[in-house]
């Protein structure tokens, strides 16, 4: 086989491992996407834990400034308690301390039972969070996993571009116009060796005649999908193990002699 179609055939052969590789290349976002479904949904409860939390604290903080005001109410009602004029305005001012109190008393409860839940919150922010490092970690290998196989994959189709570009001017620039032709519609691998009277691409039997042609100029064209086509002799049959075990043996003796003939 001539070195063009040998130069052909093996770019062939590399662009279905290259439309493979760029396939998986192109499911990795999807990938990556799917990887970090875990840790939204962890950030998710956090998220909303966290909102909780803050709420409980406002809700506190407005009751806090509540008893303030209400301290400050029951200090000024014992302050005009020392200047009071009459019964009247003593009874009003310790009314008033009265009232105080009792808004105090109950905005204290309410205090306590806010306490209560924004502890169970953060009992429960703590585990969430812990767990959040867990799957941030877990997830973190996976995301470092696609970067590699990312890497894998791009390194894999620069290679296949340097040798693309290094076999290519080997090859009849016509051949060259078909093999992209096909390779443009998809047809991959666009060109393939065949033996026997059927296209090794679309799996159509090939005219007797057209096969001869073949088998004459050792390339041509599928009629059914186009691909070229590169006549390969038929291997021969198998041999007997046993054959094969003595031809191994009188070969490995040849190598050796070399050796002995150069010493
Ligand atoms: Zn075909």
């Amino acid at each position: 086989m001539s070195k063009a179609s040998e130069a052909i055939l093996q770019i062939s052969k590399e662009d279905s491992l290259l439309q493979t590789n760029r396939k998986k290349l192109k499911a990795l976002p999807e990938k990556k996407r799917k990887i970090r479904i875990p840790l939204k949904r962890v950030e998710s409860v956090l998220d909303k834990l966290k909102e909780q939390e803050e709420e409980i604290c406002g809700q506190i903080r407005e009751r806090e400034t509540l008893v303030e005001v209400e301290n400050e109410k029951i200090k000024r009602s014992d302050e005009r308690m020392l200047a009071v004029k009459n019964q009247k305005e003593y009874v009003a001012s310790q009314k008033e301390i009265e009232t105080a109190r009792k808004t105090i008393k109950k905005v204290e409860d309410q205090i306590l039972e806010l306490e209560e839940k924004k502890n169970a919150i953060t009992s429960e922010l703590i585990q969430i969070l812990e767990e959040y490092k867990q799957t941030k970690a877990t997830v973190g290998e996976a995301e470092k996993e696609v970067l590699s196989e990312e890497k894998k994959f791009l390194d894999k189709i620069e290679t296949y571009q340097k040798m693309k570009d290094k076999l290519l001017p080997q090859i009849d620039p016509d051949l060259v116009d078909t093999y992209n032709l096909l390779t443009n519609r998809k047809i991959i691998p666009a060109a393939v060796e065949i033996s026997n009277p059927s296209c090794m691409g679309c799996a159509l039997s090939i005219p007797a005649q057209l096969f001869n042609e073949i088998i004459r100029d050792s390339v041509g064209k599928c009629p059914h999908c186009g691909r070229l086509l590169f006549y390969k002799e038929p291997e021969k049959p198998k041999e007997d193990p046993k054959d094969k075990a003595k031809k191994k043996a009188k070969s490995k003796a040849k190598k050796k002699n070399p050796v002995a003939k150069a010493n």
